[in-house]
């Protein structure tokens, strides 16, 4: 029993999945071991081995640098700033975005204690001041802390002369980049205006 309820306690942890989601997730793999569980936990293991941190971007992927910056066929001019890799993989879902990202690890937080030199800014502004970036869009989250932090990357990247947008319409007040779906992406990521 030990066993399982370490397991148990792990997928807990997962958002999304409280204590007795995680048992029920738990049992039908314990029930599915060789559909399920082997394939998963091989799964894990290689993906811990394999996943890392794109020097350039600051997304995740097998290999640095990531696909899309290695990618010469993205467009290089324009440069989606997000949040998170779950924002990026949003967008990319939508399959509207043709430039490339920078992911930021986070939000500006005076509440959480996070400020600039916690997130991947100065990397940002060197990429916006490269001769290739002719627009920075700000794709952070519509809440306070993304909203704030946009600001922010405003000022920083007044300096270095790129057109600065903002996704618009579409994009509820408050809401997250992941949970929409996405044909309102894709109109919030048209509508984009100037700052
Ligand atoms: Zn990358």
């Amino acid at each position: 029993m030990q066993q399982i309820e370490r397991l148990i306690q792990l997928l807990a942890r997962l958002p999304g999945l409280g204590p007795r989601s995680a048992r029920r997730a738990a049992l039908q793999m314990i029930k599915k071991p060789d559909t399920i569980m082997e394939p998963l936990a091989r799964a894990l293991v290689d993906a811990a081995d394999a996943i890392q941190a794109c020097g350039t971007c600051g997304s995740i992927d097998t290999r640095n640098p990531c696909a899309i910056c290695a990618d010469p066929d993205r467009d290089s001019t324009q440069l989606c700033v997000v949040e998170e890799v779950a924002d990026l993989w949003a967008i990319e879902r939508t399959g509207s975005f043709p430039g490339r990202y920078h992911v930021l690890g986070g939000r500006l937080s005076a509440l959480d204690g996070i400020g600039p030199e916690d997130l991947n800014i100065a990397s940002l502004i060197t990429r916006a001041a490269t001769q290739e970036v002719t627009e920075v869009i700000l794709a952070t989250n519509l809440t306070v802390d993304g909203q704030t932090t946009a600001h922010y990357l405003t000022e920083r990247l007044k300096s270095t002369g790129v057109a600065v947008t903002r996704l618009a319409h579409g994009v509820p007040v408050g809401g997250e980049l992941d949970y929409l779906d996405d044909g309102t992406l894709t109109a919030a990521l048209r509508a984009r205006r100037a700052l």
